[in-house]
């Protein structure tokens, strides 16, 4: 389970988030990446990690964003963010 108090700060505000633990492996970006269609999840600046840059808002977006969820090895991402 992701943990909000590590969360990156990087990513946008609201309850879907990446801590600190993304290694990152890039899997998450074929669920919510630029690639899939979607355009929640991506690199940060210096490729160290993944962050949410958009909240799913529709359901199609918060399905990818929950499959992203469930794919990730690290448990890195969440949705209990404030
Ligand atoms: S799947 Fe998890 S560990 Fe891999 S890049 Fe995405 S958030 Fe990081």
């Amino acid at each position: 389970m992701a943990d909000k108090t590590i969360r990156l700060e990087e990513s946008v505000p609201g309850p879907w988030y990446v801590d600190d633990t993304c290694t990152p492996c890039h899997v998450c970006l074929d669920e919510a990446g630029p690639q899939s269609g979607f355009h929640l999840l991506q690199y940060t600046e210096d490729e160290s990690k993944v962050i949410f840059v958009k909240q799913p808002q529709t359901d199609d977006e918060l399905l990818a964003a929950r499959n992203a969820l469930e794919i990730c090895p690290q448990n890195a991402i969440g949705d209990d963010g404030d």
